[in-house]
Protein backbone atom coordinates (compact mmCIF):
# COMPACT_ATOMS: atom_id res chain seq x y z
CA UNK A 1 0.00 0.00 0.00
CA UNK A 2 1.52 3.27 -1.13
CA UNK A 3 -0.18 5.17 2.01
CA UNK A 4 -3.15 6.68 3.30
CA UNK A 5 -5.86 8.55 0.72
CA UNK A 6 -8.59 11.27 0.74
CA UNK A 7 -9.83 9.50 -2.45
CA UNK A 8 -13.55 8.42 -2.12
CA UNK A 9 -14.06 4.52 -3.25
CA UNK A 10 -15.40 5.01 -6.73
CA UNK A 11 -15.43 1.70 -8.78
CA UNK A 12 -17.88 3.21 -11.45
CA UNK A 13 -14.70 5.98 -12.08
CA UNK A 14 -12.60 3.19 -11.66
CA UNK A 15 -13.80 1.06 -14.37
CA UNK A 16 -14.31 3.99 -16.72
CA UNK A 17 -10.57 5.02 -16.10
CA UNK A 18 -8.78 2.51 -16.16
CA UNK A 19 -10.88 -0.52 -17.84
CA UNK A 20 -9.20 -0.43 -20.71
CA UNK A 21 -5.86 -1.11 -19.54
CA UNK A 22 -6.86 -4.87 -18.81
CA UNK A 23 -5.11 -6.87 -21.24
CA UNK A 24 -2.06 -4.78 -19.96
CA UNK A 25 -2.71 -5.32 -16.68
CA UNK A 26 -2.90 -9.12 -17.39
CA UNK A 27 -0.06 -9.21 -19.41
CA UNK A 28 1.96 -7.76 -16.44
CA UNK A 29 0.48 -9.02 -13.37
CA UNK A 30 -1.78 -11.92 -14.25
CA UNK A 31 -1.46 -15.23 -16.49
CA UNK A 32 1.44 -14.47 -18.69
CA UNK A 33 -0.37 -16.16 -21.69
CA UNK A 34 -3.52 -14.97 -21.64
CA UNK A 35 -3.62 -11.56 -23.17
CA UNK A 36 -0.82 -13.16 -25.64
CA UNK A 37 -3.08 -15.53 -26.73
CA UNK A 38 -6.24 -13.66 -26.89
CA UNK A 39 -4.20 -11.17 -29.19
CA UNK A 40 -2.76 -13.07 -31.31
CA UNK A 41 -5.91 -15.05 -32.25
CA UNK A 42 -7.70 -11.36 -32.63
CA UNK A 43 -10.12 -12.14 -29.46
CA UNK A 44 -8.94 -8.81 -27.22
CA UNK A 45 -11.54 -6.97 -27.35
CA UNK A 46 -12.88 -4.32 -25.21
CA UNK A 47 -16.33 -5.38 -23.89
CA UNK A 48 -17.88 -2.90 -22.05
CA UNK A 49 -21.47 -3.75 -21.50
CA UNK A 50 -23.85 -7.00 -21.68
CA UNK A 51 -27.22 -7.92 -21.34
CA UNK A 52 -29.00 -11.41 -22.03
CA UNK A 53 -27.06 -13.07 -24.15
CA UNK A 54 -25.09 -10.21 -25.65
CA UNK A 55 -21.85 -8.45 -25.21
CA UNK A 56 -20.85 -5.00 -26.34
CA UNK A 57 -18.18 -3.28 -27.20
CA UNK A 58 -17.19 0.46 -26.88
CA UNK A 59 -18.93 1.09 -30.54
CA UNK A 60 -22.06 -0.65 -29.43
CA UNK A 61 -21.51 -3.72 -31.33
CA UNK A 62 -23.70 -6.52 -30.11
CA UNK A 63 -21.75 -9.91 -29.99
CA UNK A 64 -24.11 -13.15 -29.63
CA UNK A 65 -22.80 -15.17 -26.48
CA UNK A 66 -22.89 -18.75 -27.61
CA UNK A 67 -20.53 -19.42 -24.76
CA UNK A 68 -22.17 -18.29 -21.79
CA UNK A 69 -18.98 -17.46 -19.66
CA UNK A 70 -18.42 -21.54 -20.45
CA UNK A 71 -21.61 -21.97 -19.27
CA UNK A 72 -22.46 -19.77 -16.16
CA UNK A 73 -24.72 -17.41 -17.34
CA UNK A 74 -27.84 -19.63 -17.91
CA UNK A 75 -30.16 -16.78 -17.55
CA UNK A 76 -28.34 -14.50 -19.93
CA UNK A 77 -26.26 -11.55 -18.11
CA UNK A 78 -28.05 -9.27 -15.58
CA UNK A 79 -30.94 -11.13 -15.13
CA UNK A 80 -32.91 -8.57 -13.19
CA UNK A 81 -34.65 -11.06 -10.71
CA UNK A 82 -30.97 -12.27 -9.72
CA UNK A 83 -29.55 -8.81 -9.70
CA UNK A 84 -32.61 -8.00 -7.26
CA UNK A 85 -31.86 -10.91 -5.22
CA UNK A 86 -28.30 -10.02 -4.67
CA UNK A 87 -29.29 -5.91 -3.82
CA UNK A 88 -32.05 -7.75 -1.24
CA UNK A 89 -29.08 -9.91 0.16
CA UNK A 90 -26.58 -6.87 0.72
CA UNK A 91 -29.31 -4.40 1.76
CA UNK A 92 -30.87 -6.79 4.38
CA UNK A 93 -27.66 -6.65 6.50
CA UNK A 94 -27.51 -10.20 7.49
CA UNK A 95 -25.19 -11.90 9.82
CA UNK A 96 -23.59 -14.15 7.02
CA UNK A 97 -20.23 -16.37 7.63
CA UNK A 98 -20.57 -16.60 11.25
CA UNK A 99 -19.57 -19.72 10.69
CA UNK A 100 -21.76 -20.67 14.21
CA UNK A 101 -24.92 -20.80 13.15
CA UNK A 102 -26.87 -22.68 10.37
CA UNK A 103 -27.04 -20.38 7.30
CA UNK A 104 -30.87 -19.81 6.17
CA UNK A 105 -30.31 -19.44 2.50
CA UNK A 106 -28.33 -22.34 2.85
CA UNK A 107 -30.71 -24.65 4.08
CA UNK A 108 -33.36 -23.08 1.63
CA UNK A 109 -31.16 -23.58 -1.37
CA UNK A 110 -30.39 -27.18 -0.49
CA UNK A 111 -34.27 -28.22 -0.15
CA UNK A 112 -35.08 -26.26 -3.53
CA UNK A 113 -32.42 -28.45 -5.48
CA UNK A 114 -32.93 -31.63 -3.95
CA UNK A 115 -36.75 -31.21 -4.79
CA UNK A 116 -34.82 -31.88 -8.45
CA UNK A 117 -33.11 -34.68 -7.49
CA UNK A 118 -35.63 -36.68 -4.56
CA UNK A 119 -33.35 -39.74 -4.36
CA UNK A 120 -31.02 -37.30 -2.76
CA UNK A 121 -31.06 -35.96 0.95
CA UNK A 122 -27.96 -33.83 1.64
CA UNK A 123 -26.28 -31.14 -0.07
CA UNK A 124 -22.64 -30.04 0.99
CA UNK A 125 -21.80 -26.03 -0.87
CA UNK A 126 -18.49 -24.86 -1.66
CA UNK A 127 -17.39 -22.07 -3.92
CA UNK A 128 -16.63 -23.83 -7.32
CA UNK A 129 -17.63 -26.49 -10.11
CA UNK A 130 -13.63 -28.30 -8.77
CA UNK A 131 -14.55 -27.57 -5.21
CA UNK A 132 -17.69 -29.63 -5.51
CA UNK A 133 -15.65 -32.15 -7.03
CA UNK A 134 -13.20 -32.50 -4.60
CA UNK A 135 -15.80 -32.43 -2.08
CA UNK A 136 -17.41 -35.65 -4.29
CA UNK A 137 -14.00 -37.56 -4.27
CA UNK A 138 -13.30 -37.34 -0.72
CA UNK A 139 -17.41 -38.36 0.44
CA UNK A 140 -16.98 -41.58 -1.93
CA UNK A 141 -13.64 -42.49 -0.09
CA UNK A 142 -14.86 -41.62 3.08
CA UNK A 143 -18.08 -43.74 2.60
CA UNK A 144 -16.75 -46.46 0.94
CA UNK A 145 -13.27 -47.44 2.59
CA UNK A 146 -11.91 -47.08 -0.62
CA UNK A 147 -9.24 -45.02 -2.04
CA UNK A 148 -9.09 -45.52 -5.68
CA UNK A 149 -11.36 -43.72 -8.45
CA UNK A 150 -12.31 -44.19 -11.98
CA UNK A 151 -13.02 -41.81 -14.28
CA UNK A 152 -12.86 -41.77 -18.12
CA UNK A 153 -10.60 -40.82 -20.88
CA UNK A 154 -11.18 -37.04 -21.97
CA UNK A 155 -13.33 -36.21 -18.62
CA UNK A 156 -12.67 -32.65 -17.30
CA UNK A 157 -13.42 -32.18 -13.88
CA UNK A 158 -11.90 -29.09 -12.34
CA UNK A 159 -7.83 -28.26 -12.04
CA UNK A 160 -7.09 -28.47 -8.16
CA UNK A 161 -5.19 -31.59 -7.56
CA UNK A 162 -7.96 -34.33 -6.85
CA UNK A 163 -10.11 -32.81 -9.92
CA UNK A 164 -7.06 -32.63 -11.44
CA UNK A 165 -5.85 -36.51 -11.17
CA UNK A 166 -9.66 -37.44 -12.42
CA UNK A 167 -9.03 -35.42 -15.45
CA UNK A 168 -8.73 -37.36 -18.71
CA UNK A 169 -6.43 -34.89 -20.73
CA UNK A 170 -3.14 -35.19 -20.72
CA UNK A 171 -2.75 -31.42 -21.96
CA UNK A 172 -3.91 -30.32 -17.83
CA UNK A 173 -2.49 -33.27 -16.28
CA UNK A 174 1.52 -33.05 -17.49
CA UNK A 175 4.20 -31.11 -15.44
CA UNK A 176 1.84 -31.19 -12.17
CA UNK A 177 3.01 -35.02 -10.96
CA UNK A 178 2.20 -36.77 -8.45
CA UNK A 179 -1.29 -36.95 -8.78
CA UNK A 180 -3.31 -39.18 -6.94
CA UNK A 181 -3.33 -42.89 -8.01
CA UNK A 182 -6.59 -42.83 -10.04
CA UNK A 183 -7.58 -45.01 -13.27
CA UNK A 184 -8.45 -43.59 -16.68
CA UNK A 185 -11.29 -46.10 -18.57
CA UNK A 186 -12.80 -45.50 -21.91
CA UNK A 187 -16.19 -43.39 -21.68
CA UNK A 188 -18.86 -46.24 -22.40
CA UNK A 189 -16.58 -48.85 -21.71
CA UNK A 190 -18.46 -51.73 -19.53
CA UNK A 191 -15.66 -53.86 -19.92
CA UNK A 192 -13.17 -52.03 -18.86
CA UNK A 193 -15.16 -50.82 -15.99
CA UNK A 194 -16.04 -54.69 -14.86
CA UNK A 195 -12.38 -55.20 -14.56
CA UNK A 196 -11.10 -52.69 -12.85
CA UNK A 197 -13.99 -53.32 -10.35
CA UNK A 198 -12.65 -56.71 -9.77
CA UNK A 199 -9.74 -55.78 -7.92
CA UNK A 200 -12.00 -54.72 -5.08
CA UNK A 201 -10.38 -50.98 -4.38
CA UNK A 202 -12.25 -48.68 -6.23
CA UNK A 203 -14.63 -46.29 -4.51
CA UNK A 204 -16.24 -44.68 -7.28
CA UNK A 205 -16.91 -43.78 -11.10
CA UNK A 206 -16.70 -40.31 -11.88
CA UNK A 207 -18.52 -39.26 -14.88
CA UNK A 208 -20.13 -36.37 -16.82
CA UNK A 209 -23.18 -37.57 -18.83
CA UNK A 210 -22.13 -35.31 -21.84
CA UNK A 211 -18.23 -34.63 -21.91
CA UNK A 212 -17.75 -31.24 -21.99
CA UNK A 213 -14.77 -31.98 -24.13
CA UNK A 214 -15.48 -33.07 -27.62
CA UNK A 215 -19.27 -32.66 -26.27
CA UNK A 216 -19.23 -36.50 -26.17
CA UNK A 217 -22.83 -38.03 -25.17
CA UNK A 218 -22.79 -40.99 -23.11
CA UNK A 219 -24.19 -44.32 -25.13
CA UNK A 220 -27.60 -44.75 -24.28
CA UNK A 221 -27.80 -47.22 -21.30
CA UNK A 222 -24.12 -46.67 -20.43
CA UNK A 223 -24.78 -44.76 -17.05
CA UNK A 224 -27.35 -47.48 -15.95
CA UNK A 225 -25.62 -50.23 -16.97
CA UNK A 226 -22.53 -48.43 -15.13
CA UNK A 227 -24.36 -48.28 -11.72
CA UNK A 228 -25.77 -51.75 -11.57
CA UNK A 229 -22.20 -52.79 -11.65
CA UNK A 230 -20.94 -50.54 -9.72
CA UNK A 231 -23.63 -51.61 -6.98
CA UNK A 232 -22.81 -55.05 -7.29
CA UNK A 233 -19.09 -54.05 -6.36
CA UNK A 234 -20.09 -51.57 -3.36
CA UNK A 235 -18.74 -48.60 -5.34
CA UNK A 236 -20.23 -45.30 -6.17
CA UNK A 237 -21.56 -43.41 -8.76
CA UNK A 238 -20.82 -39.62 -9.31
CA UNK A 239 -21.98 -37.76 -11.90
CA UNK A 240 -20.53 -34.62 -12.33
CA UNK A 241 -23.12 -32.31 -13.56
CA UNK A 242 -20.91 -28.89 -13.41
CA UNK A 243 -21.67 -28.31 -16.83
CA UNK A 244 -24.75 -30.43 -17.81
CA UNK A 245 -26.79 -29.73 -14.81
CA UNK A 246 -29.32 -26.90 -13.90
CA UNK A 247 -31.10 -27.06 -16.99
CA UNK A 248 -28.24 -27.22 -19.99
CA UNK A 249 -29.68 -30.40 -21.77
CA UNK A 250 -32.90 -30.01 -21.49
CA UNK A 251 -33.71 -32.05 -18.16
CA UNK A 252 -32.88 -30.25 -14.87
CA UNK A 253 -29.99 -32.85 -14.26
CA UNK A 254 -28.53 -34.78 -17.29
CA UNK A 255 -28.70 -37.85 -15.32
CA UNK A 256 -32.09 -37.63 -15.68
CA UNK A 257 -32.26 -38.27 -19.30
CA UNK A 258 -30.76 -41.77 -18.85
CA UNK A 259 -32.74 -42.94 -15.81
CA UNK A 260 -30.48 -43.40 -13.48
CA UNK A 261 -29.61 -42.26 -9.83
CA UNK A 262 -26.29 -41.83 -8.90
CA UNK A 263 -24.38 -41.44 -5.23
CA UNK A 264 -23.69 -38.38 -5.65
CA UNK A 265 -24.30 -35.53 -8.07
CA UNK A 266 -21.95 -32.08 -8.59
CA UNK A 267 -23.26 -28.66 -9.42
CA UNK A 268 -22.37 -25.62 -9.85
CA UNK A 269 -21.70 -22.86 -13.10
CA UNK A 270 -25.51 -21.71 -13.34
CA UNK A 271 -26.74 -22.28 -10.20
CA UNK A 272 -25.88 -18.73 -9.20
CA UNK A 273 -27.04 -17.48 -12.95
CA UNK A 274 -23.26 -16.23 -13.24
CA UNK A 275 -23.28 -13.97 -10.35
CA UNK A 276 -21.37 -15.38 -7.30
CA UNK A 277 -19.07 -18.44 -7.68
CA UNK A 278 -20.82 -21.71 -6.46
CA UNK A 279 -20.79 -25.24 -6.08
CA UNK A 280 -22.58 -28.14 -4.60
CA UNK A 281 -22.51 -31.60 -3.94
CA UNK A 282 -25.40 -33.27 -3.36
CA UNK A 283 -25.52 -37.04 -2.05
CA UNK A 284 -27.25 -39.76 -0.31
CA UNK A 285 -27.72 -39.46 3.69
CA UNK A 286 -26.00 -42.52 4.32
CA UNK A 287 -23.27 -41.11 2.65
CA UNK A 288 -23.08 -37.71 4.26
CA UNK A 289 -23.51 -39.47 7.63
CA UNK A 290 -20.32 -41.74 7.01
CA UNK A 291 -18.56 -38.19 6.36
CA UNK A 292 -19.53 -36.18 9.37
CA UNK A 293 -19.91 -39.50 11.31
CA UNK A 294 -19.19 -37.79 14.94
CA UNK A 295 -19.36 -34.01 16.38
CA UNK A 296 -15.56 -34.03 16.76
CA UNK A 297 -15.93 -34.52 12.69
CA UNK A 298 -18.69 -31.61 11.84
CA UNK A 299 -15.77 -29.73 10.22
CA UNK A 300 -14.05 -32.40 8.84
CA UNK A 301 -15.00 -31.15 4.78
CA UNK A 302 -15.70 -27.38 4.60
CA UNK A 303 -14.66 -24.10 3.18
CA UNK A 304 -15.00 -20.58 4.45
CA UNK A 305 -16.96 -18.93 2.07
CA UNK A 306 -19.00 -22.34 1.25
CA UNK A 307 -22.66 -21.20 1.98
CA UNK A 308 -22.40 -17.76 1.84
CA UNK A 309 -25.55 -15.30 1.40
CA UNK A 310 -24.62 -13.99 -1.93
CA UNK A 311 -24.07 -17.36 -4.01
CA UNK A 312 -27.15 -18.52 -2.08
CA UNK A 313 -29.65 -15.53 -2.66
CA UNK A 314 -28.51 -15.77 -6.42
CA UNK A 315 -29.28 -19.82 -6.71
CA UNK A 316 -32.85 -19.42 -5.06
CA UNK A 317 -33.60 -16.34 -7.27
CA UNK A 318 -31.69 -18.43 -10.64
CA UNK A 319 -33.49 -21.45 -10.27
CA UNK A 320 -36.84 -19.28 -9.18
CA UNK A 321 -36.49 -17.73 -12.85
CA UNK A 322 -35.25 -21.34 -14.55
CA UNK A 323 -38.94 -22.35 -13.32
CA UNK A 324 -41.26 -19.38 -13.71
CA UNK A 325 -39.99 -19.25 -17.52
CA UNK A 326 -40.03 -22.59 -18.02
CA UNK A 327 -36.09 -22.02 -19.11
CA UNK A 328 -35.48 -26.06 -19.09
CA UNK A 329 -38.03 -26.77 -21.18
CA UNK A 330 -37.04 -23.93 -23.43
CA UNK A 331 -33.19 -25.43 -23.54
CA UNK A 332 -34.78 -28.58 -25.03
CA UNK A 333 -36.95 -26.71 -28.29
CA UNK A 334 -35.16 -24.45 -29.06
CA UNK A 335 -31.59 -26.88 -28.87
CA UNK A 336 -33.86 -29.64 -30.86
CA UNK A 337 -34.28 -27.73 -33.14
CA UNK A 338 -30.87 -25.61 -33.54
CA UNK A 339 -29.20 -28.98 -33.24
CA UNK A 340 -31.67 -30.49 -36.41
CA UNK A 341 -31.21 -27.38 -38.27
CA UNK A 342 -27.03 -27.84 -38.15
CA UNK A 343 -27.97 -31.64 -38.78
CA UNK A 344 -29.76 -30.33 -42.44
CA UNK A 345 -26.85 -27.83 -42.68
CA UNK A 346 -24.35 -31.00 -41.96
CA UNK A 347 -25.42 -32.58 -45.55
CA UNK A 348 -24.68 -30.07 -47.24
CA UNK A 349 -20.94 -29.06 -45.96
CA UNK A 350 -18.17 -31.95 -46.42
CA UNK A 351 -16.37 -30.80 -43.63
CA UNK A 352 -18.91 -31.50 -40.69
CA UNK A 353 -18.93 -34.63 -40.08
CA UNK A 354 -20.89 -34.56 -36.70
CA UNK A 355 -23.73 -32.86 -34.85
CA UNK A 356 -24.26 -34.03 -31.20
CA UNK A 357 -25.32 -32.65 -28.05
CA UNK A 358 -28.83 -32.17 -26.15
CA UNK A 359 -31.01 -29.40 -25.20
CA UNK A 360 -28.39 -25.78 -25.47
CA UNK A 361 -25.32 -28.58 -24.94
CA UNK A 362 -24.05 -29.06 -28.54
CA UNK A 363 -20.92 -30.02 -30.58
CA UNK A 364 -19.95 -29.67 -34.46
CA UNK A 365 -17.47 -31.74 -35.33
CA UNK A 366 -15.18 -31.40 -38.68
CA UNK A 367 -13.28 -34.18 -40.12
CA UNK A 368 -11.20 -34.86 -43.59
CA UNK A 369 -13.46 -33.95 -46.44
CA UNK A 370 -14.53 -36.04 -49.18
CA UNK A 371 -13.36 -33.83 -52.35
CA UNK A 372 -9.93 -33.54 -53.41
CA UNK A 373 -9.82 -29.26 -53.74
CA UNK A 374 -10.81 -29.22 -50.27
CA UNK A 375 -8.84 -31.87 -48.75
CA UNK A 376 -5.57 -30.12 -49.31
CA UNK A 377 -6.29 -27.21 -47.22
CA UNK A 378 -7.72 -29.68 -44.97
CA UNK A 379 -4.62 -31.44 -44.21
CA UNK A 380 -2.47 -28.50 -44.37
CA UNK A 381 -3.96 -27.31 -41.56
CA UNK A 382 -4.20 -30.69 -39.73
CA UNK A 383 -0.25 -31.36 -40.44
CA UNK A 384 0.28 -27.69 -38.67
CA UNK A 385 -2.18 -27.91 -35.48
CA UNK A 386 -5.23 -30.53 -35.31
CA UNK A 387 -8.20 -28.52 -33.97
CA UNK A 388 -6.84 -25.49 -36.49
CA UNK A 389 -10.01 -25.80 -38.91
CA UNK A 390 -12.51 -25.84 -35.73
CA UNK A 391 -10.38 -22.68 -35.05
CA UNK A 392 -10.90 -20.62 -38.57
CA UNK A 393 -14.89 -21.52 -37.81
CA UNK A 394 -14.50 -19.96 -34.29
CA UNK A 395 -12.46 -17.22 -35.95
CA UNK A 396 -14.75 -16.67 -38.78
CA UNK A 397 -18.27 -16.73 -36.54
CA UNK A 398 -16.33 -13.78 -34.53
CA UNK A 399 -14.66 -11.27 -37.19
CA UNK A 400 -17.49 -11.56 -39.37
CA UNK A 401 -20.44 -12.03 -37.53
CA UNK A 402 -19.40 -11.24 -33.98
CA UNK A 403 -21.01 -14.72 -32.53
CA UNK A 404 -18.58 -16.10 -29.44
CA UNK A 405 -17.77 -19.68 -29.77
CA UNK A 406 -15.05 -22.04 -28.65
CA UNK A 407 -13.01 -24.93 -29.89
CA UNK A 408 -13.93 -27.83 -27.16
CA UNK A 409 -10.94 -29.01 -26.18
CA UNK A 410 -7.04 -28.67 -26.96
CA UNK A 411 -6.42 -30.86 -30.62
CA UNK A 412 -9.96 -31.57 -31.16
CA UNK A 413 -12.06 -30.41 -34.34
CA UNK A 414 -15.12 -29.43 -32.52
CA UNK A 415 -16.75 -26.74 -31.85
CA UNK A 416 -19.42 -26.35 -29.02
CA UNK A 417 -22.51 -24.08 -28.35
CA UNK A 418 -23.35 -23.81 -24.47
CA UNK A 419 -25.54 -20.38 -25.11
CA UNK A 420 -27.93 -18.81 -22.20
CA UNK A 421 -31.24 -21.04 -21.55
CA UNK A 422 -33.02 -18.33 -22.28
CA UNK A 423 -31.84 -18.24 -26.55
CA UNK A 424 -34.65 -17.81 -28.68
CA UNK A 425 -35.60 -18.94 -32.36
CA UNK A 426 -34.52 -15.84 -33.66
CA UNK A 427 -30.84 -15.94 -31.68
CA UNK A 428 -30.70 -19.27 -32.90
CA UNK A 429 -31.55 -18.25 -36.53
CA UNK A 430 -28.64 -16.03 -36.05
CA UNK A 431 -26.13 -18.14 -35.25
CA UNK A 432 -27.25 -20.62 -38.06
CA UNK A 433 -26.98 -17.46 -40.66
CA UNK A 434 -23.32 -17.14 -39.26
CA UNK A 435 -22.22 -20.26 -39.79
CA UNK A 436 -24.14 -21.22 -42.73
CA UNK A 437 -22.20 -17.78 -44.04
CA UNK A 438 -18.44 -19.18 -42.60
CA UNK A 439 -19.09 -22.83 -43.93
CA UNK A 440 -19.94 -21.54 -47.33
CA UNK A 441 -16.53 -19.53 -47.02
CA UNK A 442 -15.03 -22.74 -46.22
CA UNK A 443 -16.51 -25.01 -49.06
CA UNK A 444 -15.54 -22.34 -51.56
CA UNK A 445 -11.92 -22.07 -50.67
CA UNK A 446 -9.35 -20.86 -48.77
CA UNK A 447 -10.93 -17.34 -47.70
CA UNK A 448 -11.19 -18.21 -44.06
CA UNK A 449 -8.44 -19.77 -43.17
CA UNK A 450 -6.52 -16.78 -45.22
CA UNK A 451 -7.92 -14.61 -43.16
CA UNK A 452 -7.43 -16.57 -39.61
CA UNK A 453 -3.44 -17.55 -40.64
CA UNK A 454 -3.16 -14.00 -41.36
CA UNK A 455 -4.46 -12.69 -38.02
CA UNK A 456 -2.43 -15.11 -36.29
CA UNK A 457 0.91 -14.29 -38.67
CA UNK A 458 0.25 -10.20 -38.03
CA UNK A 459 -0.62 -10.34 -33.87
CA UNK A 460 1.64 -12.96 -33.09
CA UNK A 461 4.62 -11.03 -34.50
CA UNK A 462 3.00 -7.72 -32.79
CA UNK A 463 2.33 -10.03 -29.67
N1 LIG B 1 -16.64 -30.43 -13.83
C1 LIG B 1 -17.05 -30.18 -15.10
C2 LIG B 1 -17.89 -31.19 -15.81
C3 LIG B 1 -16.71 -28.98 -15.73
O1 LIG B 1 -17.12 -28.74 -16.97
C4 LIG B 1 -15.92 -28.04 -15.01
C5 LIG B 1 -15.53 -26.77 -15.62
O2 LIG B 1 -15.64 -26.55 -16.80
C6 LIG B 1 -15.52 -28.35 -13.70
C7 LIG B 1 -15.90 -29.55 -13.15
C8 LIG B 1 -14.70 -27.38 -12.92
O3 LIG B 1 -15.45 -26.27 -12.59
P1 LIG B 1 -14.74 -24.91 -12.11
O4 LIG B 1 -14.10 -24.33 -13.32
O5 LIG B 1 -15.85 -24.08 -11.56
O6 LIG B 1 -13.75 -25.29 -11.07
Amino acid sequence: MSGATDEPFELKRLVETRGAERYALAAKHGNPQLARTLHAIGFDKIYTAAAGPYLYDGDGHDYLDMLAGFGVFALGRHDPTVRQALHDVLDAGLADLTQFDAPPLAGLLAERLLAEAPHLDRVYFGNSGTEAVEAALKFARRATGRGRVLYCDHAFHGLTVGSLSVNGAKEFRSGFDPLLPDTAIPFGDLAALARELRRGDVAALIVEPIQGKGVAVAPAGYLPAAHDLLKQHKALLIVDEVQTGIGRTGDFFAYQHDGVEPDIVTAAKALSGGYVPVGATLAKDWIFRKVYSSMDRVLVHDSTFGSNAQAMAAGLATLHVLERDALVVNARIVGERLQRRLCEAAERYEMISDVRGRGLMIGIEFGRPESWRLRAPWFALQLARKGLFAQTVVHGLFQRHRILTQVSGDHLEVIKLIPPLTLTEAEADRFLAAFTDVMDEAQRGSGLLRDFTRTLATRSRHG
